[in-house]
C-alpha cells in the first residue's frame, strides 16, 4: 500500500479569557447545505524536512499565522482511497504538534492556497473535540486542551 507522511498543528491562543485553536475548512470537502467540515492545518512532509518544521510551515501557508513549537501531541493513522490514480489505497500517518500562536492574522493566505483552504477560523479549544470532523484530530485537540489546562504558565506567554 502507498504510504504518506504528513504533519500538522494544533495552534492555540488565549483570547478573551478562553483558549482557541485554528481550524480550516478543506476546500470542496464540506457538502453544500451540510455541516462545515473543520480540520486541522497539515500537509505532506517534504524531503529533508523535519515534521515539526512541516507543521509550522503548513500552519503559516494554510492559516496565515506564525506559531512556535510547544511539543508533540501524537500521531494519527488512517487509510483512504484516492479519487485519482486509479483509486489507490493510501496508508497515512500524520504527526501533530502543539503550537502556540505568535503573530499574524488568520486567513491572510496566498491566493493559490484557496484551492486547498476554504474558511479559516479560531474555534474555542473546549468545543474542538466536538467540532472537528475526524476522530484522530478530535483526540489531538483533547490532548491540547489537557496540556493548556495543566500548564497555565503558557497563558502568560501569550501575544
Ligand atoms: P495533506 O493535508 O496531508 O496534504 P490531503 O489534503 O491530500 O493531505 P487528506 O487530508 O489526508 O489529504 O485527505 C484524504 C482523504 O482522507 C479525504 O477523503 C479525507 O476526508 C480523509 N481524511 C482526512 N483526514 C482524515 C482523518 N484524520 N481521519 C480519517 N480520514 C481522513
Amino acid at each position: 500500500m502507498t504510504r504518506e507522511f504528513s504533519a500538522g498543528g494544533v495552534v492555540v491562543r488565549q483570547m478573551r479569557g478562553r483558549w482557541w485553536l485554528t481550524a480550516i475548512e478543506p476546500a470542496g470537502r464540506s457538502p453544500s447545505g451540510k455541516k462545515t467540515i473543520w480540520a486541522l492545518p497539515k500537509g505532506l512532509v517534504d524531503e529533508g524536512e523535519r515534521p515539526e518544521q512541516t507543521a509550522l510551515r503548513e500552519v503559516r501557508e494554510e492559516t496565515g499565522v506564525e506559531a512556535t513549537l510547544v511539543g508533540k501531541l501524537g500521531d494519527i493513522k488512517y487509510v483512504y482511497t484516492r479519487s485519482w490514480a486509479g483509486g489507490e489505497r493510501v496508508f497515512k500517518v500524520v504527526s501533530f504538534y502543539l503550537l502556540r500562536y505568535v503573530s499574524g492574522k488568520l486567513g491572510e493566505i496566498a491566493p493559490e492556497m484557496r484551492i486547498e483552504v476554504g474558511r479559516v477560523e479560531w474555534i474555542p479549544l473546549e468545543d474542538a473535540p466536538r467540532q472537528l470532523a475526524y476522530k484522530g484530530e478530535r483526540e489531538m485537540a483533547a490532548k491540547a486542551l489537557e496540556y493548556v489546562t495543566r500548564n497555565p504558565e503558557l497563558k502568560s506567554l501569550e501575544n
